[in-house]
């Protein structure tokens, strides 16, 4: 019983937690992570940050991509060439404004991050097209 008290203590902890980073989002961070906007290229802030750390959605705390996996694409957003973790992203088929595409979604909180395509460098040969709004980055705490 008592540990089941301790699970929901922590649970409703961790759902306070999503609340308030949801309530602190901007009006173009809610627009791309809820209704699958994008935003305009080469507006970003993480699109040239070439710090060491790790990538963590703006919306509920995900780990998702770390720095290692990062790569200048021009495209004019930020680019990796695969998620940090299992856990960190799952991916729709995307049939929208006409084109064939794979959204990628953050796996915790479904908020949409962006768009995966297979001309991505090795050792995945994926491009993971990511809005930065959606992302927090965590810079790694030195030795
Ligand atoms: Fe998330």
């Amino acid at each position: 019983m008592v540990e089941i008290m301790k699970g929901l203590k922590e649970s409703n902890k961790k759902h306070k937690k999503e609340r308030d980073l949801k309530k602190k989002l901007t009006p173009e961070q809610r627009h791309i992570l809820m209704e699958k906007g994008t935003e305009v290229p080469f507006t970003g802030k993480h699109i040239h940050n070439k710090e060491k750390g790790m990538y963590v959605c703006v919306m509920c705390g995900n780990k998702l991509f770390s720095s290692e996996t990062k790569f200048e694409s021009g495209t004019g957003w930020p680019s990796f060439y695969a998620p940090a973790l299992n856990d960190s992203v799952k991916t729709e088929k995307d049939n929208s404004h006409l084109m064939k595409r794979t959204e990628v979604l953050c796996k915790k909180c479904s908020g949409h991050l962006g768009h995966v395509f297979d001309d991505g460098p090795e050792p995945t040969g994926l491009r993971y097209c990511i809005n930065s709004a959606a992302l927090n980055f965590k810079k790694e705490k030195k030795k």
